[in-house]
């Protein structure tokens, strides 16, 4: 008997110890040497409405909602924090409220943090970008992330997706300037502050439409918490900018050089397209505009044929 609870005890303890590994350590797959993805356990593994997805312009749905309105998105936040967190480079700590209300949204959202991913994670009509920044807002309704992320409207991610130019996206180089400081595996979790203010804005092109999907953090826990808003319209960076990413440590001789999730099932989920209102005169690239654009024109081609 007392064998038998000791047993008990020690599978007990066993697959606790195997959660909280499972909860405090997980990695990216090297791409480069073909290795698997791993499985994060929870409902990374068993859940529907995960992210990210390949965002397919055909197969979504046309929705008109009030405006998106991102405030104090402009503001000059003085004390940013970086830190290299082991999966990305992580800004916090912004002195201005930023807050994201409207669009999908029901209530209001104030910006959390904001961290990159190099190769981009949602792809659009199948179609991979070099680099995604991730804006985390929280439901002003819960206190914290880690309640809000229990709540299907506990958080929404604003990503911006950014295409290879030859052009050096100043906002991006703001924040490669203090990669020095912090892609050491041994400088791991200590932020750095940021010198320079930082305008948050400047990170992204204007509004010009956006897809929205009801998703899931790309991270564990993978929480299904996530009002997605993916912008239409990209933003530039260099190659050689993305190549400083690269440089960052995960772990002890280990480089993080891609830190992408693979594209998780759509299951039936609507994924809707907002369009801009007014048709922008020029500069940006709008991979949606572009696409529906095609569409039409194959449609209005097989009409002759
Ligand atoms: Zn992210």
């Amino acid at each position: 008997m007392v064998t038998k609870v000791i047993f008990t005890f020690a599978i007990f303890l066993f697959s606790s110890l195997q959660r909280t590994e499972a909860s405090s350590h997980w990695s990216y797959p090297d791409r480069d040497l073909d290795e698997a993805f791993p499985n994060w356990g929870g409902i990374c593994d068993t859940g529907t409405r995960q992210s990210p997805i390949d965002l397919s312009v055909s197969k979504s749905l046309k929705g008109v909602f009030d405006e998106l309105k991102l405030d104090n998105f402009n503001d000059k936040q003085t004390g940013v924090t970086i830190v290299n967190n082991g999966h990305s480079i992580q800004l916090a700590n912004f002195n201005n409220e930023m807050e994201v209300e409207g669009g999908p949204l029901l209530d209001d959202y104030v910006v959390e943090q904001i961290h990159l991913h190099w190769w981009s994670e949602h792809t659009i009509n199948s179609v991979r970008y070099p680099l995604e920044a991730h804006i985390v807002g929280r439901n002003k309704r819960y206190a914290n992330v880690t309640m809000a992320s229990n709540f299907k409207d506990g958080l929404t991610v604003i990503a911006v997706l950014y295409h290879v130019s030859n052009e050096r996206n100043k906002a991006i180089d703001q924040i490669i300037d203090y990669l020095e400081e912090v892609k050491e595996f041994d400088k791991l979790n200590q932020p750095v502050r940021m010198k320079n203010p930082f305008v948050v804005r400047e990170l992204f092109p204007k509004l010009n439409g956006y897809m929205t999907y009801a998703g899931s953090l790309t991270t564990p826990s993978c929480a299904e918490a996530v009002t997605w808003i993916v912008l239409s319209e990209t933003f530039p960076v260099t190659l050689k900018q993305i190549d400083s990413f690269k440089e960052v440590q995960c772990e002890e001789k280990r480089t993080l050089k891609n830190n992408y999730r693979d594209l998780q099932k759509v299951n039936n989920r609507p994924v809707i397209v907002v369009l801009p209102e007014e048709k922008s005169a020029a500069g940006g690239a709008n991979p949606l505009q572009l696409s529906v654009g095609s569409l039409l024109l194959v449609l209005l081609v097989s009409k002759f044929l």
